[in-house]
């Protein structure tokens, strides 16, 4: 896999991260990739869907495993915008993908060498291709550019509550 490739499937998920966003989600996104063909899309919704474990990541895995007719998702690749948590990383391993590629880093929860690493640990029965940081830049800035924008809403929010008063 050449890195336009990894860069050119970044985006796709990026384009899931928007999606996210737009339902005022934690703008996150995932696609699982066979050969050249999507076989799942995701983004975060655990809130809309009051389901803590509806990450970008799980939802792109379980609708692979729909398409493939098969828990073992082979043979797979997974592009997610953000490093996984411990829940995602596991997930990973259970349906032992060949090939993990993320954009950014996550320093608080990330289970892919950040806090901690669940895929890189020696003992782990099936061990999954890593590549980190494609488009790290831009999928950093959607994080931020969401948390931003939302505390310049619930600040918004204050002022116009204290016009009220
Ligand atoms: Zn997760």
């Amino acid at each position: 896999m050449n890195q336009s490739q990894d860069e050119y499937w970044m985006r796709h998920a990026l384009r899931l991260a928007r999606m996210a966003w737009e339902q005022g989600e934690v703008p996150v996104g995932a696609v699982l990739v066979q050969g050249d063909r999507v076989i799942g899309e995701g983004w975060n919704r655990p809130i809309g869907q009051h389901d803590p474990t509806a990450h970008a990541e799980i939802m792109a895995l379980r609708q692979g495993g729909k398409v493939l007719e098969n828990y073992r998702l082979l043979d797979t690749t997974l592009y997610v915008t953000l490093e996984p948590c411990v829940m995602c990383a596991g997930a990973m391993v259970h349906s032992r993908i060949g090939r993990l590629v993320y954009g950014a880093s996550d320093e608080k929860t990330g289970a892919a060498g950040s806090l901690m690493d669940v895929l890189g640990h020696p003992g782990m029965n099936h061990q999954i291709t890593l590549q980190s940081g494609v488009l790290a830049d831009e999928c950093a800035a959607m994080l931020s550019d969401f948390f931003r924008m939302r505390r310049e809403q619930k600040k918004a929010l204050r002022q116009a509550q204290r016009g009220t008063e």
